[in-house]
């Protein structure tokens, strides 16, 4: 016969459970333990030994034995608390999925980010930090970013209403497409939706200077050194990231709105032409979901840049506004080809913009990585 510890009843030795650390109770006195145990939550993991004092972990070996039927909740805590402890792993940001991504092999350490896709729910996201993928910019300065959006919300929605003045005949325009290329009802004004500027200026065909992605900071009154002077002056160039990156935002929202009604559209698109298939028209697909991507990557271009503040590196920072300038060009040419009516649309056209516009993408991305290496 044997005594337990905690109730001190003598028991056979059957009756016994002892944990790795010599440390033994009677069956009956670890049932109650594991009921107290499990009710404690995820924090359940890390119970230890009944034995005051003593820190030896509970694991599945005792509740296995002790209640068998706590053995799945326990087994669930234990695989919910090495998904959040562990850097290498992560739940899939997907609603309602629950799927672990793991981390494979080193070197990630310096990655811009670690894009992967759900195998069950197909959501997109960067492993190192659970956001959407979001190259250029790095998992940390997203997070700044995110941060500094956070604080300056109020005052950047008040800037960004929905509706704009016609900068020439003042009438309200509401912006429903995701193309920036506006133009007016009443004037037939053609204009740029960010910087109200005239759209002439921005076409691929000008071969104008096009200076709508850059901040110039000779609008300001930049003598005046008073704090009040310097801190509009530090909102108004956080502005003009800002504005980019929200309006590239809703484009992207706009392009998702457009891939999921794409399908219907290809149809549509079969049915109106004669003895085409189905791959005939799939080049519609194609060219969305490239926007969609351009988007998320010209809206993280310009978190990106917002950091970009180190003096040393002008040179770097005028080719990567070189290879942003060259990505929104492209884009709003496509996202116009692609938000035409179908009777419109010019298969080629968009074939190659596309595959045009996935070429400026690889190009501003890769810009970024060597650039990395060379620092
Ligand atoms: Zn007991
Ligand atoms: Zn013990
Ligand atoms: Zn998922
Ligand atoms: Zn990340
Ligand atoms: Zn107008
Ligand atoms: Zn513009």
């Amino acid at each position: 016969m044997e005594v337990c510890e905690i109730c001190t009843e003598e028991v056979t030795k059957d009756e016994m459970l002892a944990m790795p650390c010599g440390h033994q109770f009677c069956l009956d006195c670890w049932r109650g333990f594991a009921e107290v145990t499990l009710e404690r939550g995820p924090t359940c993991v890390a119970t230890t030994c009944p034995q005051a004092g003593c820190n030896e972990i509970v694991t599945e070996e005792e509740i296995s034995v002790a209640s068998p039927h706590l053995l799945p909740s326990f087994n669930n805590y234990q695989l919910r608390s090495f998904v959040d402890m562990n850097d290498l792993t992560r739940w899939c940001p997907g609603p309602g999925c629950t799927r672990i991504a793991i981390m494979r092999g080193g070197g990630v350490a310096d990655s811009i980010q670690v894009p992967v896709e759900c195998t069950s729910c197909s959501t997109e996201f960067c492993l190192k930090c659970g956001e959407e993928p979001h190259s250029p910019t790095n998992c940390l300065e997203l997070a700044r970013w995110n941060e500094k959006c956070k604080n300056e919300s109020e005052t950047a929605n008040w800037i960004l209403a929905n509706t704009k003045p016609c900068p020439r005949c003042s009438s309200r325009i509401e912006k429903n497409q995701g193309c920036n290329h506006m133009a007016c009802q009443q004037c037939k004004n053609e204009f740029c939706w960010i910087c109200l500027g005239n759209w002439a200026d921005h076409g691929a065909n000008t071969g104008g200077y096009y200076k709508c992605n850059k901040y110039d900071p000779s609008g300001d009154s930049t003598t005046d050194n008073s704090d009040a002077a310097k801190a509009k002056r530090e909102l108004d160039r956080y502005l003009h990231y800002y504005k980019r990156y929200h309006a590239h935002s809703e484009a992207q929202k706009f392009a998702k709105r457009q891939l999921r009604d794409t399908e219907a559209k290809m149809v549509l698109l079969q049915e109106s032409t004669d003895n085409s298939t189905w791959t005939d028209v799939e080049f519609l697909k194609a060219a969305t979901e490239q926007l969609v991507e351009c988007r998320r990557v010209l809206k993280y271009t310009y978190s990106y840049a917002y950091y970009m503040t180190d003096i040393s590196k002008k040179m770097h920072k005028e080719r990567f506004e070189h290879h942003q300038e060259m990505l929104e060009r492209f884009t709003e040419n496509l996202s116009e080809l692609s938000e035409q009516p179908i009777a419109d649309m010019d298969r080629t056209d968009v074939v190659n913009q596309t595959r045009v516009v996935d070429l400026f993408l690889r190009n501003i991305l890769q810009y970024v990585e060597d650039g990395m290496e060379e620092d």
